[in-house]
């Protein structure tokens, strides 16, 4: 609004109109979001007779892990960085935002400063990690982290395989993260790989990875706990029968919100009672699962 018409009540008169229109069309509730440091907004609203939300969705100074697809989401004011922004506003200075930044390619070795993000983890992992006062892993399993934890979290060396407790994600599940899972499923949430590990599965996958190793390329091979990971679903109604989930709209994606601490110890209690329950039954034909369950007779992954 232009300055010469602020603190006219003009936003108030508006919101009123806006409601009764609302109303007529037979609409009970609305509901708007802004950022925790807008004041001038938020006051509006609240004088326009709007409650605020008991609890903030994201803790101010925590420890936040963002899993997005940007498709779910967009539009968003800015694109990627403009969500990133917002996300960090939502923490606020002491927290620290942290996404998965790996590569998805096992050929090549890894550039902390050059190579790009594995393509299915989207533009906005992409863009965290060239904003200046992100810093990311030195490997290639590699996380990116802005903010007071960022080094603590990113630090360390190549953890095979690659979601060990000695791994990033290991250190968000140490200093108590939340995890926001934007536009996407479970199936995106690697603290349930954490969770695989500390339960010590018996399934786990060839895999290679391309480090260098005195300027040239050596190649690494390891077992990884991997499969298709649809059945990571499950953790929705492990969460959400204890009320450990929050769920919403943002932007347009559907989304989830939970502390890590809570999927890891829910996963973990259900994997003691059937190790086995991330992988589809062999009836379902599903080969990611089928090369998990034929990987058993190698007996479980070594994580020393
Ligand atoms: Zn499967």
């Amino acid at each position: 609004m232009a300055e010469s018409h602020r603190r006219r009540g003009l936003a108030r008169a508006m919101m009123a109109l806006l409601a009764e229109t609302a109303k007529d069309a037979g609409c009970f509730e609305m509901w708007v979001g802004t950022e925790v440091s807008n004041m001038p907004t938020r006051r509006t609203y609240l004088s326009a007779g709007g409650a605020e939300d008991e609890e903030h969705l994201v803790e101010e100074g925590g420890v936040l892990l963002d899993h997005t697809s940007f498709r779910a989401v967009r539009p968003v004011e800015g694109g990627p960085a403009g969500l990133i922004a917002a996300l960090k506003d939502a923490i606020g200075p002491r927290g620290t935002l942290v996404m998965p930044c790996w590569t998805g390619d096992d050929s090549t070795p890894f550039d902390p400063a050059e190579t790009q993000a594995s393509e299915d983890l989207g533009v906005v992992a992409e863009t965290f990690r060239t904003l200046p006062g992100t810093v990311r892993s030195a490997h290639a399993f590699a996380f990116a982290a802005s903010g007071p934890k960022a080094a603590e979290i990113v630090a360390g060396s190549l953890p095979l395989p690659p979601h060990i407790p000695e791994s990033p994600i290991g250190r968000v599940h140490d200093l108590d993260g939340q995890v926001l899972l934007l536009g996407v499923g479970h199936d995106a949430n690697t603290a349930l790989h954490l969770a695989e590990l500390m339960a010590g599965v018996p399934y786990g996958v060839p895999k290679h990875i391309t480090i260098n190793e005195s300027c040239r390329p050596v190649r690494v091979d390891y077992r990884e706990n991997d499969h298709c990971c649809e059945r990571f679903a499950l953790a929705d109604g492990w969460l959400r029968s204890r009320g450990l989930q929050r769920e919403g709209k943002v932007g347009n994606a559907t989304s989830r919100l939970f502390r890590i601490r809570d999927a890891v110890a829910l996963a973990t209690a259900e994997l003691a009672r059937d190790p086995l329950i991330f992988l589809h039954p062999e009836s379902a034909g599903c080969g990611d699962c089928d090369a998990a369950r034929a990987s058993i007779a190698t007996g479980a992954i070594d994580v020393d």
